[in-house]
């Protein structure tokens, strides 16, 4: 369905044309909607292009498949009804008895599967500091750690982890490197570029963008046992996307570029307007100087450092609250990446198990005009006790 790729293409117009594919029966610019849940077999009773049921196969996912393949410079992309059922067919594929090394902090849904679910499915789970790459390599062990993950920069607290690096340890030992690269999403960085082997998307944030759409994809540098296998799992285990949010995630797509680029400008500047005020303990943000992992996020993220930041305010948990509850542009909602710019107690909403600083709010910088979010922040400080 979708056309070859020209690779002098630059993706940002790969994704402004959603490949450029036009629909060859009716010559539609927009694609179309394949609602249907069954595909007819043909007069010889084969399979017309291999298409018989939607947990399988559907034409609707594979320009958007095509494209974040694409994106990410992988071999092919599979795309899943959340991001969650995405990261847990990766966890899936592999077989009680191996062993996982994941970052301490990470998306806390993800981090309770591994504890909740992995461990009590056989799974051997080890946890280290994100970023710590001689805690990384002390928790590998060769031929038995089949799989280390890493988040970067992992949310909430965007602690920066250098992708060629993980990458190095992990093949060492005889494993892969899956990333979960929603953060920093195709247009910052490409980990596959960097030796992962797989790359992990909730498309509910910046691929969709809207808000309105709860979606997942993994993307792999190769088509290979490893790829069968969570295919499989995505057609039995039956998490694939519907065919409508297919075609919003597309659509949501097409301004990604714009997007990410407008939220990583006016998240530097939020940080580095916020960086020294007085009711401001710490800002957390890649893209500062200060930042313990800036030289490596440098490195590795192509042109801006993303849309998410936190800030530590002064006074803990109850300043923070009341900070929250000042805000008139943000908006006080779980879920990132969006058009409209949002803000989060972490603390509260992940729990006594959390290990987020108590103090800390998250902020989705979306693509409003910057000087009115700054404006907000500060009538918010300035209110809080
Ligand atoms: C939201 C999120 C997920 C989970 O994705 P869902 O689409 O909500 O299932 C995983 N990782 C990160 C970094 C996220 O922000």
């Amino acid at each position: 369905m979708a056309r070859d790729i020209d690779k002098s293409i630059k993706p940002a117009t790969l994704s402004a044309q959603a490949l450029g594919w036009l629909d060859p029966s009716t010559r539609a610019v927009a694609p179309p909607i394949h609602p249907s849940t069954n595909y007819a077999r043909d007069e010889n009773y084969a399979k017309f292009e291999n298409r018989a049921y939607t947990r399988d196969e559907n034409p609707t996912y594979e320009q958007l498949e095509a494209l974040l393949a694409a994106l990410e410079k992988g071999a092919a992309a599979m795309v899943f009804g959340s991001g969650m059922a995405s990261a847990t067919t990766v966890m899936m594929s592999l077989s009680p008895g191996d062993h996982v090394v994941a970052p301490t902090i990470m998306y806390f849904g993800l981090r309770n599967w591994l504890v909740n679910v992995g461990r009590r499915w056989g799974l051997e789970v080890d946890f280290v500091p994100p970023g710590d790459m001689v805690a990384l390599a002390n928790a590998v062990e060769k031929d038995k750690t089949r799989l280390v993950w890493i988040e970067t920069p992992a949310n909430p607290t965007w602690e920066v982890t250098d992708i060629e690096e993980a990458a190095r340890i992990a093949h060492d030992a005889g494993a892969i490197l899956g990333v979960d690269s929603t953060v920093a999403t195709p247009v910052l960085t490409n980990p596959i570029d960097f030796g992962a082997d797989i790359v992990m998307h909730s498309g509910t944030k910046y691929l969709n963008g809207h808000g309105d759409v709860l979606a997942g994809a993994l993307v792999t540098a190769r088509k290979d046992e490893l790829w069968n296998r969570m295919n499989y799992l995505r057609f039995e285990n039956g998490g694939m996307l519907g065919a409508f949010e297919a075609w919003l995630l597309l659509r949501g797509m097409r301004t990604l570029h714009l997007r990410v680029a407008q939220a990583s400008q006016s998240a530097l500047r939020i940080a580095e307007h916020f960086e020294n005020h007085p009711q401001v303990a710490a800002v957390l943000y890649p893209g500062l100087p200060t930042h313990e992992g800036h030289d490596i996020a440098a490195r590795q993220m192509n042109g801006g450092f993303g849309g998410m930041l936190s800030l530590r305010v002064k006074g803990g948990t109850d300043a923070a609250l009341e900070v929250a509850k000042a805000l008139k542009l943000f908006v006080s909602a779980t879920s990132l990446g969006g058009v409209e710019s949002l803000v989060e107690h972490r603390a509260t909403v992940e729990g006594p198990e959390s290990p987020v600083p108590d103090d800390l709010l998250r902020l989705s910088v979306g693509v409003e005009d910057a000087g009115d979010l700054i404006a907000d922040l500060e009538r918010a400080l300035a209110a809080s006790p």
